[in-house]
């Protein structure tokens, strides 16, 4: 208990600090691309190439402050009924997008809707930031599987969880990757913690994904073992119907994939 209390308050802390400097610094931002832009225009072909840097640059860190930004809002969620299986449909043709060519996606959802309430944007946050985990920790390829059910969380379960027990919807992401040791696994949702090399990884996904969880009222669980894979459970409650007042997000439009 103590240990999540203080992981509570950095991840507070954190994003108090990233929401206010990352939105000013963005604007900065584009303001050095912006410059780069116009002299770009009428540079030679070396300053041309060197330029490009530049603008790669800012580029980048716009990525990252997004990033920052996207992980303070995990305080000011909009909240409503979701389906997950309709979410999870939605994102699958962006998915085979993110993944490359050598990792297989399997996506597996029951035929009912698993309605949860939650913020549908950072809900397709948390698969995402975990299908890239998932492609990162693959780099000779393998499988990504992610499923979605329906499951009933009984004391037993929920004391492991440290939840109520009850109906939940259960999302697994899963791959065949390079997996974790016990001592990487023990700091993973912790912000700013990352193995990857500079300039790959912010170390602000998984703690972005256990906010966003846990906000919603729900459990997160990793599962890894050294050179076999990962696999990732979260618990959301699921919430029965849409209860007066609460919009329901209208189901994403089912993309065909190829
Ligand atoms: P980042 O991906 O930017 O490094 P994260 O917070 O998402 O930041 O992840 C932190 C670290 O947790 C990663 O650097 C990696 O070491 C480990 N990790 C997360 N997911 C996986 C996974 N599916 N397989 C192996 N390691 C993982």
């Amino acid at each position: 208990v103590e240990a999540q209390l203080r992981q509570a308050q950095k991840l507070d802390a954190v994003g108090q600090l990233a929401g206010g400097v990352a939105h000013d610094f963005n604007n900065l931002l584009t303001v050095i691309d912006g410059y780069a832009a116009l002299l770009m225009a009428r540079a030679d072909e070396a300053s041309a190439r060197d330029l490009a840097m530049i603008r790669e640059a800012a580029t980048r860190a716009g990525a990252l402050t997004r990033q920052l930004l996207a992980f303070s809002r995990t305080q000011s969620a909009k909240e409503r009924v979701v389906d997950i299986v309709g979410l999870v449909a939605g994102l699958e043709e962006m998915l085979h997008r993110l993944i490359r060519e050598d990792i297989e996606l399997v996506v597996t959802t029951t035929t009912a809707p698993l309605p949860v309430r939650a913020d549908p944007v950072q809900l397709e946050q948390v698969i995402v930031n975990l299908a890239v985990n998932a492609r990162d920790a693959m780099p000779d390829g393998g499988t990504l599987t992610i499923t979605t059910d329906r499951v009933d969380v009984d004391d037993e379960r929920a004391a492991q969880l440290g939840g109520r027990p009850g109906e939940y919807v259960l999302v697994t992401v899963t791959d065949d990757g390079c997996g974790m040791s016990a001592e990487v696994a023990a700091h993973i949702f912790e912000p700013f913690f990352t193995t990857k090399e500079l300039g790959k990884g912010t170390g602000l996904g998984m703690s972005t994904v256990y906010g966003i969880v846990t906000q919603s009222g729900g459990h997160i669980q990793v599962h890894s073992k050294p050179a076999e894979g990962t696999v990732v459970e979260v618990h959301l409650p699921m919430t029965s119907a849409s209860p007066a007042g609460l919009p329901v997000a209208p189901a994403p439009q089912r993309l065909a994939t190829g």
